[in-house]
């Protein structure tokens, strides 16, 4: 069921996102003992992106185990040891973000999928704890940090990651943001991808290289963690450019990411008109 939180809340809280999370805690309080007027039935592809403004949006490359030896990385490897004792973070630009039921135009033939558990920033802050973590999240929502391979990495000296996941639509979430007592615990929960109904990714969050409040703490050592901030945390195996050989998104595929506790999207790839 849903509501109006604005109306429900005479005002008090929305109706922009923004204004729910600057007062989070707040609102959490409000919403558990609310009496709501005629909560009804929202129609799933009306929703919205469930933080559709972010001032910042952190992701996390190779968090997980099976997924760094699909990328052709083990523990024995150089290079992975090298990158191993801190989270490798890039940037996926705000104006990529888009809702959980939509259309995204392809920009080339080599547009790969990701699943991935994101971490939505309700209070926040500066230097937070890794015991204190939790505090400053508000929930989690299913993401796709979807990636044109060929910007991203085909230079090798300089990969790009941050513009490779950034084109427009390439930052999906939703359906929904989903608290830590709607999900239980966030390092136990399974995530899966679909291509046209294919299985492609099915991992959980107990393979994490880096537990949620780690990222929390090595993030805001160095930047303020603000209300309604997002963090992916990295993809499970099974991603197209993994396989041999490699598999691309092509015009018409319909990718479905699902996590449990929080729900599903569906996103439809058309081409570029
Ligand atoms: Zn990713």
């Amino acid at each position: 069921m849903g509501f109006d939180v604005a109306s429900q809340s005479a005002g008090a809280f929305g109706p922009s996102m923004t204004d729910v999370f600057d007062k989070w805690t707040a609102f959490r309080d409000w919403a558990e003992s609310a009496v709501l007027v005629n909560p009804r039935r929202v129609e799933r592809t009306l929703l919205q992106s469930p933080s559709p403004e972010p001032s910042q949006v952190f992701a996390i490359g190779l968090n997980y185990r099976e997924h760094v030896r699909e990328v052709g990385l083990s523990d024995n490897d150089d290079r992975a040891s090298s990158r191993v004792p801190v989270p490798p973070t890039f940037t996926k630009f705000a104006s990529s973000l888009a809702g959980p039921f939509g259309e995204l135009v392809l920009p080339s033939d080599k547009v790969d999928w990701e699943v991935e558990l994101v971490v939505v920033i309700g209070k926040g802050g500066h230097r937070i704890a890794a015991a204190d973590a939790w505090d400053a999240v508000a929930g989690f929502t299913v993401g796709q940090d979807v990636s044109d391979r060929d910007v991203q990495i085909r230079p090798q000296d300089n990969p790009q990651h941050g513009l490779g996941k950034s084109f427009k639509g390439f930052s999906p979430i939703g359906p929904v943001l989903a608290t830590m007592d709607e999900v239980g615990d966030p390092h136990d929960l399974g995530l899966r991808c679909w291509v046209n109904g294919e299985l492609v990714q099915d991992g959980r969050t107990d393979d994490f290289v880096f537990p949620i409040p780690f990222l929390i703490e090595y993030l805001s050592n160095v930047v303020t963690l603000l209300p309604g901030d997002l963090i992916f945390t990295g993809t499970p195996s099974g991603v197209g450019i993994g396989r041999k050989p490699p598999r691309f998104l092509s015009p018409g595929d319909e990718v479905r990411s699902e996590i449990d506790g929080i729900g599903e999207m569906v996103t439809k790839f058309v081409p570029r008109p």
